[in-house]
């Protein structure tokens, strides 16, 4: 069986990982972070635990939902009984879409990573591993990191990372047949928004609300989603506090790049107290995450892609192909990983 490394321990990558495994194939996977998960992130601090990436997980195609409920079930998956409302961009707040709200609403009571953690759990991962570039031989790649160290040999490549990302990496490597510029055109096809997130802690625990977040549906706010971080499980908040994730909206996040943390904190909270129209203490307690590649607004075409560079054994998979979703991304690792089993037989 071929050896395949894969880049990325994202959805993406752990899905397509699995899929890889159960059809014999030796894996190994480098991941740049210090976690498994990619942006289905979660982060404990001061005794706050919040997904300050992605916030839930929606039941897709049978192919997800069978990982999140049957293989990689835990009694620690929940979910969110509240619903989601929507607001405009002069406050309006009004109650949310009824069929979407009907459907279930994913997270795990310690944190949405708790599938990435599952799903890593007995795989080869090396950690804080970026890979810079590849050189392709005949028939295998090798793979090098930062220090321009080789990291092995390998006979397939599955790069996972948002497709942007990708560019620099292709463009970096060696081809046998120079297709770096052919690879790039698709790449570059997929546009990701970049987007700040801030998350406000309060005490005492702010309102109880009819709803769990809200969402910004004319994109004419600053805040395009505010969610009660708390309402997933009390437990995420010290006793008597309460936590508020403010997604920044696509322009404010790219106007507000370079602004120093406090600032956007002294921004960001006085907005959110208009927007819910509620009288908020200073933030007990502030944390910050700029998502250079946040959501992909335009996508980038897998299969124009893959039919180019799967005869040379490399292979592309990940959200920028299929849309900004954890279960779209664990879908799409398992498509193109049987694509790769498939060109194989
Ligand atoms: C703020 C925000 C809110 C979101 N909200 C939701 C939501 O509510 N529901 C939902 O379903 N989805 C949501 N999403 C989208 C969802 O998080 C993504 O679609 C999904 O996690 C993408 O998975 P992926 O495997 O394609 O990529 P990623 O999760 O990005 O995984 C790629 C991995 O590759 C690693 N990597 C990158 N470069 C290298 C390198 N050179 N070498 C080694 N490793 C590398 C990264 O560290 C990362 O771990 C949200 C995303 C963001 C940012």
């Amino acid at each position: 069986m071929p050896s395949v490394v894969i880049i990325g321990a994202g959805s993406s990558g752990l899905a397509a990982a699995h899929t890889l495994l159960d059809a014999g194939y030796a894996i190994t996977i480098f991941e740049k972070s210090r976690g498994v998960g990619g942006r289905a992130a979660t982060r404990t601090r001061a005794g706050f635990t919040y997904d300050y990436g992605a916030n839930y997980i929606k039941p897709g195609a049978p192919a997800s939902v069978e990982l999140i409920t049957k293989r990689f079930y835990t009694p620690e998956l929940i979910d969110i009984q509240k619903p989601v409302w929507t607001f405009d961009g002069s406050q309006h707040i009004q109650e949310g879409d009824p069929t979407q709200n009907a459907e279930p609403k994913w997270s795990y009571r310690h944190g949405l990573t708790t599938l990435s953690q599952l799903m890593a759990q007995g795989l080869n991962i090396h950690l804080v591993s970026r890979v810079a570039r590849m050189q392709q031989h005949a028939n295998a790649w090798t793979l090098y990191d930062e220090a321009g160290e080789s990291m092995g040999t390998f006979d397939r490549v599955l790069i996972t990372i948002p497709a942007n990302q990708a560019v620099p990496l292709i463009q970096a490597s060696a081809f046998q047949q120079d297709l770096s510029a052919t690879i790039n055109s698709q790449l570059e096809k997929a546009h990701y928004n970049s987007q700040i997130s801030v998350l406000l802690g309060y005490t005492p625990r702010p309102k109880i609300r009819p709803y769990y977040a809200l969402v910004n549906t004319d994109r004419a706010h600053a805040i395009s989603w505010l969610s009660w971080e708390h309402e997933k499980n009390p437990e995420r908040a010290p006793a008597d506090a309460g936590l508020l994730m403010a997604q920044m909206a696509p322009q404010y996040s790219q106007e507000h790049w370079q602004v120093a943390d406090e600032e956007i904190y002294r921004d960001v909270a006085p907005r959110v107290a208009s927007l819910i129209d509620e009288a908020l203490p200073t933030p007990s307690f502030t944390d910050i995450q700029r998502w250079r590649y946040s959501l992909p607004a335009r996508k980038a075409d897998a299969d124009a892609l893959n039919a180019i560079t799967l005869p040379m054994g490399l292979t592309f998979c990940g959200d920028g192909f299929v849309g900004g979703r954890i279960h779209l991304a664990l879908e799409h690792g398992i498509k193109v990983a049987q694509q790769l089993i498939d060109q194989h037989l």
